[in-house]
Parts: C-alpha cells; sequence; structure tokens
C-alpha cells in the first residue's frame, strides 16, 4: 500500500466517510549547496519518490482537524483561533500551514473547515526533510480545496513561514521549494536570493547512475542548537566583510576575510562561499558533461563540511568514506548535519556492493545500522486522486 491508499484507507477510519481528494509532496535530497540557502546562495536539491500523503475532506463548520498515522490522536482547532502560540506539536506542520495562508494573504475569514488525514513514505528526521513533505501536501492541497490560486514559489514561502513561525525552526526555503518545484529526473536549481528556479535533468537513469541515500539513524541532541550557532556564525561573517550576507562575499575576497576574522568564523565563511561555487560548478557540469562528471564537487562539499563547517559525525565520514573507497562517483553528507544521512552517486552495478560494504563497515565500528536505499529523482508536489 503507499502513502496515497493509505492517506484515503486512514481517512475512511478515522472519519467514518470518504475524502474528496487526496494531495501529497516528495521528501527531498540536497545534491549539492548545504548552510547556503540561508546566506541568500546557491541550492541544487531534487524531489525524492517517498512522498506524504494528505486526504481532505470538506465540513459544514469552520473547524479544521488532521490525524496521521504518525501520531496516535487527532488535533482540532477554530479557523477563528489559529495561531502560532494555539499550535504545537506534529500538527504545527498541518494547522501551522493553514495560519500562514492567512499571513500571505488568503481569505480564510469565508472558507470552511476541513478534515485531514496525513500518511508517509518519508522517513522522519532523516534529513529527507519529512517536514516539508508535509508542509508542501496541506499547502497544496489546501490551496485547490480552498480555491486560493497561490503559486508554488508563494506555497514554499507558506511552509517556510509554518516552519519558522509556529514550529520554531529557523529553515530556509530550500526544502519546500525543491518538494513543490521537483520534476522527475530534475534537480532543482534555486538562487535562494532571487527565488529564480531552474529545473535541470539530471540524466541519472539515462546514464546508468544510483543515487544511495545512507541514513545514519544519528540523530544528535545539538543539531539545532548547532545550526543556530552555524547561522549565527555566517551573520557575523557577513557583518564583519561589511555584506548583506555571504553571497555577496566572492572566492577573491577570502584573503581579506583571512585577515578580518577569526579562524573559526573564517572557515564557517569560506564554507559558505567555496560551496556556493560548487553548486554553480556542478550545475555547469552536469549540462556539460552530464552526471558521471560531478563527483569531485559532491566530494569537496563533504570535506568542507567536515572540516570547515563542522557539522559531519563520524558516522557520516565513514558512510562517505566506505562509497567513495568502493568506487562511488562521489559522496556527501546531505542535510543540516550533526546525523542525518549521507548520499553517494554510482554507476547502478556498483549499489550492491556499496550497500554490503556500508553495512559491514558500520558493524564493525559497532554503530547503529544504518538504512540505505536509492532514491530517485521526481515529481514535486501534485493532486493523486
Ligand atoms: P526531517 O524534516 O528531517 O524529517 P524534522 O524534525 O524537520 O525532520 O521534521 C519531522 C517532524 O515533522 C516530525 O517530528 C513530525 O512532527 C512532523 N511530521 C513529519 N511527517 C509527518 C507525518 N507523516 N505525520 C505527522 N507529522 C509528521
Ligand atoms: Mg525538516
Amino acid at each position: 500500500m503507499n502513502e496515497v491508499t493509505e492517506a484515503m484507507h486512514g481517512f475512511a477510519e478515522w472519519y467514518g466517510r470518504q475524502p474528496i481528494g487526496v494531495w501529497s509532496a516528495p521528501g527531498r535530497v540536497n545534491l549539492i549547496g548545504e548552510h547556503t540557502d540561508y546566506n541568500d546562495g546557491f541550492v541544487f536539491p531534487f524531489a525524492i519518490d517517498q512522498r506524504t500523503a494528505v486526504a481532505l475532506g470538506d465540513r459544514d463548520d469552520r473547524v479544521i482537524r488532521v490525524a496521521s498515522g504518525f501520531a496516535p490522536d487527532a488535533v482540532e482547532i477554530h479557523l477563528e483561533e489559529l495561531a502560532p502560540d494555539a499550535i504545537s506539536g506534529w500538527s504545527a506542520y498541518p494547522l501551522g500551514v493553514a495560519w500562514a495562508l492567512g499571513e500571505l494573504g488568503a481569505d480564510l475569514e469565508h472558507v470552511r473547515g476541513v478534515d485531514l488525514y496525513v500518511a508517509s513514505s518519508v522517513p522522519v528526521g532523516a534529513g529527507l526533510s519529512s517536514s516539508a513533505a508535509i508542509e508542501s501536501a496541506v499547502a497544496l492541497a489546501l490551496d485547490e480545496h480552498w480555491g486560493l490560486g497561490f503559486d508554488r514559489p508563494t506555497l514554499a514561502k507558506v511552509g517556510q513561514l509554518a516552519e519558522n513561525r509556529v514550529v520554531g525552526a529557523p529553515t530556509g526555503i530550500m526544502d519546500q521549494s525543491a518538494s513543490l518545484l521537483g520534476e522527475a529526473d530534475g534537480g532543482v536549481f534555486l538562487d535562494c536570493r532571487s527565488l529564480d528556479a531552474d529545473v535541470i535533468p539530471l540524466g541519472f537513469t539515462a546514464d546508468g547512475l544510483s543515487l544511495l541515500v545512507i541514513d545514519t539513524k544519528v540523530e544528535h541532541a545539538h543539531a539545532s542548537g548547532g545550526y543556530a550557532a552555524r547561522r549565527a556564525s555566517c551573520e557575523a561573517g557577513a557583518r564583519a566583510m561589511g555584506v548583506e550576507s555571504l553571497r555577496d562575499v566572492r572566492h577573491d575576497d577570502l584573503g581579506r576575510a583571512a585577515e578580518l576574522l577569526d579562524d573559526e568564523t573564517f572557515r564557517r565563511v569560506r564554507h559558505v562561499v567555496t560551496e556556493d561555487q560548487r553548486v554553480l560548478d556542478t550545475v555547469r557540469t552536469l549540462r556539460e558533461q552530464g552526471p558521471g562528471a560531478i563527483g569531485p564537487f559532491l566530494d569537496a562539499s563533504h570535506v568542507s563540511m567536515r572540516d570547515d563547517f563542522e557539522i559531519s559525525v563520524p558516522e557520516l565520514d565513514l558512510a562517505v568514506a566506505t562509497a567513495q573507497a568502493h568506487g562511488a562517483i562521489g559522496a556527501r553528507m546531505t542535510g543540516g548535519g550533526f546525523g542525518g544521512s549521507a548520499i553517494a552517486l554510482m554507476i547502478d552495478d556498483l549499489v550492491p556492493v556499496v550497500t554490503r560494504e556500508v553495512l559491514a563497515a558500520f558493524a564493525e565500528r559497532g554503530y547503529r545500522e544504518p538504512s540505505v536505499f536509492v532514491v530517485h529523482p521526481s515529481q514535486g508536489a501534485r493532486r493523486d486522486a
């Protein structure tokens, strides 16, 4: 049973009637461009084939109710009462989206309530953005059901606003953009300053390549603290360099940065500046030479995150090193860091070998068994039924 049928079944079981529609949105893998989004830089993620589905039914009153296979209880709230402080727990994601639609200009005074049921195949907390998947699915479902007519870039902002203000996570716009704008076989090349997005063919399948995800299952308690500290370093670096954001620091300015900044701040800045360049190089190389040639940028990105930005963990380093040692074209940790997943690009035939070797390497170190699986660049949010 996939997430769409699961959502329909769950809805019928929970609410005792059939839904009037089902929408879904994918998780994402960031191919390259880490911690660049909140620095107004470039990112290059793609939507994956793991999705979160939302079944929707209408109501006669102004109550909005959400249930999920993820949690035992349904949560309901009157549309008038929607406010960041009034919503918490997992329901902050779907109900936060309803609130954020209003914040971005939807007239919610004249809409009726809805019942929602959420089902998902996106692993939670693995760095594949189950949060953006649920936000984007709910945003598209409510937009279409309520006839709001928001475009997808605006729906991405809705999800981000929900996550920033209601969930309370200071994340950028990348995840929601990938989930809403992704296409089969396409990467979303996003300029986080202008919000211009270009879908670039990845050509993995045509070239016989697979993208393997290694979910280390490591989740560090200081992940959110570490994320906030990195953001603060980036802001301090930009201030000291006299620019609005690190997007404005060019490669040639790094010498001046080294003189101006303390060593730690300099290394944070250097990661962001070089990572922006690696995104541009990856996109250009993909266009000119195809996906088999992008490996060095993935590898260099990992080194930069490990040594300059210091957001890797031993499990991620081991996953990357093992994949590289057994023939991967390129590999890196992906997502915010301090745990989560690594990715490795390789020819299809190597998938069983690398999987086996990664599992063996983790077992040998006594690390928790990782989850290793192939993801396919997939279509973004859509209506399924
Ligand atoms: P990630 O986005 O890396 O998976 P996050 O901590 O950002 O991890 O988001 C995970 C949270 O999103 C979960 O703890 C839960 O609150 C919410 N969530 C994700 N998927 C679902 C779902 N299918 N049903 C209910 N809540 C979900
Ligand atoms: Mg998330």
